[in-house]
């Protein structure tokens, strides 16, 4: 192959990145040699885990160019109140076929939550009224059934997943001994439910395609006892407190925002822009920014993709999940309180001052923060709650807390943050989902996992034969594709990130069948 550089090359690039820190533009040059340079556009799981993973393969050159000043992407803990809380990823969401539990087994990192977000909680309406408990029994079970058993069923459907639940529980209800249960309370209930089970996404989510995502079996709460998701990241990159990148150290650019990915050059190799003015040559790059992401910079490529790459990125859903922490000087809750679900009424959810409020639907005290309740909103309104004013945001909490719990005393947080998922332009949103477009335009996680390929001289020829001019031709894989939205089974978790990152790693092993 004929697009990597020398080590001369390699180190003057080198310099290059350093002399950059005086904000100069450089030019870029370059020479052969047989060891490819290998660019990865993102330092979360995904885009370490393929790091690692290239580097156990014996790849020399790989580097991570990260816009934002850490690691980790949508994996985010932060120090807040007495402890730390996870912005983004919380869990690991079970055990079997979960490559975040297999690499963390034995190392006594998590705990079990066992908590229920369906039955461990009250069920409240913004009225304050709370649901019998019997009647929640119920109604949990019902749709624990129908959510257990729609895998075969969701493959013949053709509306959206809100649609295949809505069928089912009202074919549930109609059956005798539902016959007793209050159908407003039903109706609120599943109002809240499809928002909690699909991520607001409900209107959106094709039921067919879903079908297709595999829970690992297990806990599905399994947490970080008080340190946060981070402890992954150091199990992932084998590193510690004093040193965050472990074996990457060195490999990962941070403050690096990949502007423009040029990959019709003549020499084949890919020139990569950042804002920051450095350029990087490559012989193949590694995409892992979120689908978001890639939906709102479509001339981050140069030439445009291929249709079916770009067919992937428009019609794939991206979904909004937003968090919100409050913290309080003193909890005004007792220590076994397990928090709400909302089931916001019909008149509520009519008045426009409260239409960002109606996208919470969940409020629970924070493991391990015993000052600290944590919100869970999802849905058209995740913008407005990510960017509005603390002050509004504190009192719309008040407010919010004040209808659902009558009964106890609420008292004026001492500080509220919410996650920015949505707003932020490393990620644009939360995570992928297959919408009805998804389904319509024939596409989805496998059309974003194939590479982007060229034509190339197969790269381990022996030199003999180089020299005859006979080489063989192959296919290049130049453009490759990691990230939780190219699982087609595990999309939106971290082990689906993983997963993917370990794949593109290999494939570029495979590609080179060789110890290099
Ligand atoms: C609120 C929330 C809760 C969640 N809860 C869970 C959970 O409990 N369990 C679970 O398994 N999963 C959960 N997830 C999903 C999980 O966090 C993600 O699926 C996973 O972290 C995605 O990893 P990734 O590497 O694919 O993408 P990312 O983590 O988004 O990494 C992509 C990286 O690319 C960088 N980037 C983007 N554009 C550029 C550019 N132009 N130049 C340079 N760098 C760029 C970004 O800054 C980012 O660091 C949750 C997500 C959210 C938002």
């Amino acid at each position: 192959m004929g697009s990597c550089y020398s080590k001369k090359t390699h180190r003057q690039l080198h310099n290059r990145y350093h002399a950059s820190k005086a904000k100069t533009p450089k030019k870029l040059s370059q020479s052969f040699h047989s060891e490819p340079n290998i660019v990865i556009l993102g330092a979360g799981a995904a885009g370490l885990a393929c790091a690692m993973e290239l580097k156990k393969q014996g790849f020399q050159h790989v580097r991570i160019l990260e816009m934002s000043d850490r690691i980790g992407g949508r994996i985010r803990t932060m120090k807040f109140a007495d402890n730390y809380i996870d912005v983004g990823a919380q869990w690991v969401n079970g055990k079997h076929g979960n490559v975040v539990y297999q690499m963390v087994k034995g190392l006594n990192l998590l705990d079990t939550s066992s908590w229920d977000a369906y039955v461990n909680v009250e069920w409240i309406r913004s009225n304050g009224q709370m649901m019998p408990r019997s009647m929640l029994v119920k109604l949990v079970k019902v749709m624990r059934s129908i959510v257990r058993n729609q895998h075969e069923d969701l493959i013949d459907c053709d509306g959206t997943y809100g649609e295949y639940l809505v069928e089912k529980f009202a074919e549930a209800l109609s059956k005798p001994d539902m016959k007793h249960i209050d159908r407003e309370w039903a109706v609120d209930f599943l109002r809240t439910f499809k928002k909690m089970e699909g991520s607001a996404v409900d209107t959106d989510m094709n039921a067919a395609d879903y079908g297709s995502f595999r829970p690992c079996q297990g806990d599905g709460t399994l947490n970080w006892r008080d340190k946060g998701y981070k402890q992954f990241l150091r199990v992932l990159v084998d590193g510690n407190e004093m040193n965050e990148h472990g074996l990457l150290q060195g490999c990962i650019d941070l403050n690096s925002r990949v502007l423009k990915i040029d990959w019709d050059r003549i020499d084949g190799t890919i020139q990569i822009t950042c804002e920051n003015k450095n350029q990087y040559l490559a012989d193949h790059v590694v995409i892992t920014a979120s689908l978001g992401v890639l939906k709102k910079n479509p001339r981050l490529f140069f030439p445009n993709l291929p249709l079916a790459k770009r067919k992937a990125i428009n019609f794939m859903g991206f979904g909004h999940v937003c968090k919100i922490f409050a913290e309080f000087e003193e909890p005004f809750w007792k220590d076994d309180w397990t928090g709400f679900n909302a089931m916001w009424c019909a008149d509520d959810l009519n008045q426009p001052q409260l239409e960002w409020l109606s996208d919470i639907y969940s409020i629970q005290p924070y493991a391990h923060q015993p000052r600290v309740l944590l919100g869970w909103a999802a849905g058209p309104n995740t913008e407005i709650i990510e960017s509005i004013d603390s002050k509004l945001l504190t009192l719309g909490i008040m407010l919010m807390l004040r209808k659902f719990l009558p009964k106890m005393k609420v008292t004026q947080p001492k500080c509220v943050v919410t996650s920015h998922w949505s707003i932020d332009p490393a990620h644009m949103g939360s995570y992928s989902y297959p919408s009805m477009l998804t389904k319509s335009y024939n596409t989805g996680p496998d059309q974003l996992a194939q590479p982007v390929n060229v034509l190339a001289y197969e790269p381990t020829t022996p030199s003999y034969v180089s020299l005859l001019d006979i080489r063989p031709i192959t296919v290049r894989p130049i453009i490759l594709f990691a990230g939780e939205a190219t699982s087609s089974d595990h999309y939106s978790t971290v082990h689906g990130a993983v997963e993917t990152g370990i794949r593109e790693a290999r494939r570029l092993a495979g590609y080179y069948q060789k110890d290099l």
